[in-house]
């Protein structure tokens, strides 16, 4: 939702996930710790995630990388299926898969360019955009955190 191209893969060996990885120049993100072990043989882009929450292992990820600040917009947004990209469009043009009543209730679409699934501002979005304003607060004081200790 944060506008990474990210690949999730979850039925795949360990060696075809490190052979991905590795040949897409990607960012290894596991807490699976042999796994872990791995791709620091193999020296792999990686992170071992051990937050307790999507937040939490958000901040360690993005932090590592000096990233202390993320926006949200739906138009920057990935698929959730498919990873592709996003438009934004207008009701008239969502080709009947909106559901009438939310058709009614919204003016702001976005598909997805590649798979069509359609999108809109509902309490999903909503909920990440609080989401994402608690990820910037922690982001700041992990920031604030790693500065007092140069
Ligand atoms: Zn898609």
């Amino acid at each position: 939702m944060l506008g990474f191209d990210t690949l999730y893969l979850k039925d795949i060996s360990d060696d075809d996930l490190l052979d991905i990885g590795t040949s897409q120049n990607r960012l290894i993100l596991t807490c699976d710790k042999e796994l872990f072990r791995r791709t620091i043989k193999i020296e792999a882009n990686q992170v071992l995630l051990q937050g307790s929450d999507d937040v939490e292992n958000l901040v360690h990820i993005l932090s590592k990388y000096g990233i202390y600040s993320v926006k949200f917009h739906p138009v920057n947004s990935r698929c959730s299926t498919c990873n592709g990209t996003m438009k934004r469009i207008k009701p008239k043009d969502t080709n009947g898969l909106a559901p009438t009543n939310v058709l009614k209730r919204h003016k702001v679409f976005y598909v997805c360019k590649e798979c069509g699934k359609l999108y809109w501002e509902g309490s999903h979005i909503t909920s990440f955009r609080l989401t994402v304003k608690k990820l910037n607060s922690k982001l700041k004081e992990r920031r604030s955190g790693s500065q007092s200790k140069l």
